[in-house]
């Protein structure tokens, strides 16, 4: 049977690129969302045109309850879970003097408890199965950090510490557990920015150009398929932070 796979925050942006891919590398996909229900499933009915056919499921990933019931779907209808990609997220702009108990309780809710528990409830199966890929979107900002994004560089930092330790954990069961720390990719996450900073990151970046949506879902395409990765974090950025 084919594989299965479940990817977080997968309707749009750098989820929806990872859907696609793996979708059209014949893998039964789970795209979860929470609050674009309408991308989620023009989503679906684009790939359906190409005879892809694509599961959505609406589930807030900081909450156990949604996860495991989307885990529970995804157990029911394909009976496996072969890779599970971590990538829904939210940002923050804030001074760090100005960022609330609240501020920082819902970033580390969505950004880092939502992979600790999602993690959890999907790995009881791919211990079962003795095999499973698991990827984490982290961030670059979580390596070097960012200014004004505090709370956010330490969840995505807490990704990359949580990836190590558990692939030492579940390499002997043969689940591979690895990070992607993206750098600048042209999303809505980033619409904030103006032309001119874009401008200047992109002079900063050795490659000269900004990321895409695609960059991070080739990595995921080769992760997938390899099987002597585990623990790391691999980031690409354009050479932005060598
Ligand atoms: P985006 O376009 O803003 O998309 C964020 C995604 O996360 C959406 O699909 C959203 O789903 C989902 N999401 C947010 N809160 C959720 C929740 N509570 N439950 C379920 N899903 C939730 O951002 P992006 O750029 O594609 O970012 C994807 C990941 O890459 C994030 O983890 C981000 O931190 C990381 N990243 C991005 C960049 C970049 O430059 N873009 C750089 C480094 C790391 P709904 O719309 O359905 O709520």
């Amino acid at each position: 049977m084919e594989k299965v796979a479940i990817v977080t925050g997968g309707s749009r942006g750098i989820g929806k690129a990872i859907v696609e891919s793996l979708a059209r590398k014949n893998i039964k996909v789970i795209a979860n969302y929470n609050k674009s229900e309408d991308k989620a499933k023009k989503l679906q009915e684009d790939l359906k045109k190409e005879n892809i056919f694509i599961d959505i499921f609406k589930a807030d990933v900081s909450k156990r309850k949604e996860i495991r019931e989307m885990v529970d779907y995804t157990i029911n209808k394909y009976g496996k879970i072969d890779i599970l990609v971590n990538n829904a997220g939210i940002d923050q702009e804030k001074m760090f003097q100005d960022i609330t108990d609240e501020d920082w309780d819902n970033i580390v809710k969505v950004n880092l408890y939502s992979v600790f528990c999602t993690t959890q409830e999907a790995i009881k199966y791919m211990l079962n199965q003795k095999d499973g890929c698991i990827i984490n979107i982290s961030s670059i900002y979580g390596i070097n950090g960012g200014s004004c994004a505090v709370a956010y560089s330490a969840t995505k930092a807490g990704i990359d510490g949580m990836t190590k330790a558990l692939a030492k954990e579940l390499g002997p069961s043969n689940i591979r557990v690895n990070s992607i720390a993206p750098g600048y990719i042209n999303t809505d996450m980033n619409q904030r920015y103006s032309d001119e900073e874009v401008k200047q990151i992109k002079e900063e970046t050795p490659l000269v150009k900004i990321g895409k949506p695609e960059d991070i879902a080739k990595c995921i395409e080769w992760l997938v398929e390899d099987d002597f990765t585990t623990g790391q974090v691999i980031s690409i950025n354009g050479g932005w932070a060598i």
